[in-house]
């Protein structure tokens, strides 16, 4: 499948298609904020220097920490922005249902924002995430369903199909549908991208993104093309997944058994516009949890998984980068959701990732 340009690229942002909502400035000093949903979005742009240097970077590295978003991750930007669009058209009113198929940040997300709302909330979510995420999800009130993971999206016993299922049973309930939702890119076209671009003086040469709807990337990678046309967009996708293009990158017979969370997926989501990528690299799962510790060990950085497999790609796609340029990493969750998975040596050991017997050459980091 060639993917298709749905937006002419470089052109300006009033011609756009989509609404655009201003930036949620950020609240300055000791003002007090109505709820905890003032916390999503305005996230931190923090140097990577240490890293840079250990890798032999010319370039400055740094890390967009989605995980300060008040839900611990970058899909606190979509479940607000979803829900608040739901409401504004009339479509949820006092009372509904919420009702999500995800990986489980967006349905931490979406929890925490029907929480504060007052709105039920299902979170439909494959066996494989992390019991970490069902803890958080149970702890905001959501209930919560698990599916095979091994389910294909488009069956009746997948996150997708129960989903679905359960919204054709459950009056006044509906699925905001991140896979489809404009609001899901929007959030970071509106929001993370003109945030990065203000972060960086508006200079920047590359940007670096995991995929899993795509929102991410794709939203952050439409205004970056529109403002800053040069800006070199970078996908993560896993190997396993078949969301990387051109389509040989994805190489077939590797099965989908990859333990990294939230990233990949075996389909092509709608919201994801891969024209706006102009290179893709595949992460392995041994780098991507070697590089997320390293983060954490290194830079203090508290990262989840998927953030591993950024940090792993951007140590070699930023090799082509001067001195004076700059490449910023999406850092999409925390540490928080893998505390008995990457984070524990056992785990990391019991999946042949870690060898007991020796330390990482990185573990005694010069200061
Ligand atoms: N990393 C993690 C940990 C995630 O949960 C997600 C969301 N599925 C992503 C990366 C990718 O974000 P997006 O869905 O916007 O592509």
């Amino acid at each position: 499948v060639t993917p298709k340009c749905t937006w002419a690229l470089g052109k300006s942002q009033s011609e756009s298609p989509h609404q655009n909502l201003p930036r949620h400035e950020p609240k300055v000093g000791s003002s007090i904020m109505s709820t905890v949903l003032e916390m999503v979005g305005n996230t931190p742009l923090v140097r990577l220097d240490k890293i840079a240097k250990m890798e032999g970077l010319e370039c400055e590295l740094l890390a967009k920490c989605e995980f300060f978003n008040a839900g611990g991750s970058v899909k606190d930007r979509i479940g607000h922005r979803m829900i608040e669009e739901a409401e504004r058209d009339g479509i949820l009113k006092p009372g509904d249902t919420v009702i999500e198929p995800t990986s489980g940040n967006t349905g931490v997300g979406l929890a925490l924002v029907a929480a504060v709302k007052g709105y039920k909330c299902i979170i439909c979510i494959p066996e494989k995430m992390s019991n970490e995420k069902i803890s958080v999800l149970k702890a905001l009130g959501a209930e919560v369903i698990r599916t095979p993971t091994e389910a294909a999206f488009d069956t009746p016993e997948s996150h997708v199909g129960v989903s679905w299922k359960l919204k054709n049973e459950i009056p006044n309930s509906h699925i905001l549908d991140q896979y489809r939702n404009p609001g899901n890119p929007l959030a970071h076209y509106d929001g993370t991208a003109e945030e990065i671009i203000a972060q960086c003086g508006g200079k920047l040469d590359m940007i670096i993104a995991g995929a899993g709807t795509g929102g991410t990337v794709a939203g952050i990678g439409r205004k970056i093309k529109e403002k800053l046309p040069k800006v070199k967009v970078v996908g993560v996708d896993p190997e396993g997944s078949i969301l990387a293009y051109p389509d040989e990158l994805n190489v077939p017979g590797e099965g989908t058994a990859y333990q990294v969370e939230g990233i990949g997926y075996d389909f092509i989501p709608t919201v994801f516009d891969r024209s706006v990528v102009d290179e893709w690299y595949k992460s392995g799962d041994q780098e991507t949890f070697d590089y997320a510790r390293k983060l954490i060990r290194v830079e203090g950085l508290l990262a989840g998984g998927s953030s591993g497999s950024a940090l792993s790609v951007a140590v070699k796609a930023a090799r082509s980068l001067k001195a004076g340029q700059k490449c910023v990493v999406i850092l999409p969750d925390s540490i928080r959701n893998y505390l008995t998975k990457f984070v524990d040596d056992r785990w990391m050991q019991y999946n042949g990732f870690m060898d007991p017997s020796s330390k990482p050459s990185w573990w005694d980091v010069p200061v």
